[in-house]
């Protein structure tokens, strides 16, 4: 019984996640220093300030990776991205352009020998994680949750350079509108083709504790940081700002956290 209800949860906060079903008040990225205050009056405190830990968490994410002890000292998990080919949705969340992956989709980011189904990836422009007070261009976040709700984002920096297909295929397919889908794409493409040197199967990355960057900022996010990068072009850094610009929350207090790093 137990084990069901946790299975049912997971599955809510996997639906929740993907879709964005839940009411939730309104934000946006421009009054992020007080999202902490957004109140929701048709509850009872505490739920009246649905997204207080955006103020109050002491593991928030995103962070600045100069200002962190890093320690590549310690033996890590081999991190593999094993996406497989999909057919997904287009979705314009309202803060920023998201591929949604189908139901039951079986591509997955393995950590050792645990594996964590993907659900959706986003991008953010500018990059959320930034090295000594410098952004990139823009970041990409690959948002896994398993079955018990544990959630893991790997975000990949993303500079200019090449002109990157499948970033444009996502452009050309992402509503405008917001809070808008496609899901009548029917175009079929592997994730794995946004995630830098696959090849080796065997990524370098920092690793650390951390948060949902968006409200309601939800600690006990698994983060992996990719060392290398992927590049889309100037125009396509250009198309993607035609979507949302400035939808990157500012690096966060680091409160003692530890950076673990492959190299
Ligand atoms: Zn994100």
């Amino acid at each position: 019984m137990k084990i069901k209800r946790v299975t049912n949860l997971a599955s809510t906060i996997f639906l929740s996640y993907a879709t964005l079903a839940f009411a939730v008040p309104p934000w946006d990225h421009n009054a992020q220093s007080t999202w902490w205050a957004i109140e929701d009056t048709s509850q009872e405190v505490p739920l009246r300030y649905p997204f207080a830990e955006c103020g109050v968490g002491k593991h928030q994410s995103p962070v600045d990776l100069a200002a962190a002890n890093i320690n590549n000292t310690k033996p890590l998990s081999t991190l593999a991205a094993q996406y497989e080919i999909d057919t997904p949705t287009f979705f314009n969340s309202g803060h920023g352009v998201q591929v949604n992956t189908s139901i039951g989709y079986t591509g997955a980011l393995k950590i050792g020998e645990e594996s964590f189904p993907l659900i959706q990836f986003h991008f953010h422009e500018p990059s959320e994680h930034v090295v000594g007070g410098k952004n990139f261009p823009a970041e990409l976040h690959f948002v896994h949750i398993n079955e018990d709700g544990r959630i893991i984002v790997l975000a990949v920096a993303i500079d200019v350079g090449d002109e990157n297909p499948l970033f444009q295929t996502i452009l050309d397919n992402t509503p405008h509108q917001a809070e808008q889908k496609n899901s009548n794409a029917s175009i079929q493409f592997n994730p794995a083709s946004l995630v830098p040197a696959l090849s080796q199967g065997n990524l370098n990355y920092y690793t650390f504790a951390g948060s949902l960057t968006t409200p309601p900022c939800s600690e006990g996010v698994q983060w992996y940081l990719l060392s290398d990068v992927i590049t889309i072009s100037t125009d396509q850094l250009e198309q993607l700002k035609g979507f949302y610009s400035s939808n990157a929350r500012v690096p966060q207090d680091l409160n003692g956290r530890s950076i673990l790093s492959t190299n």
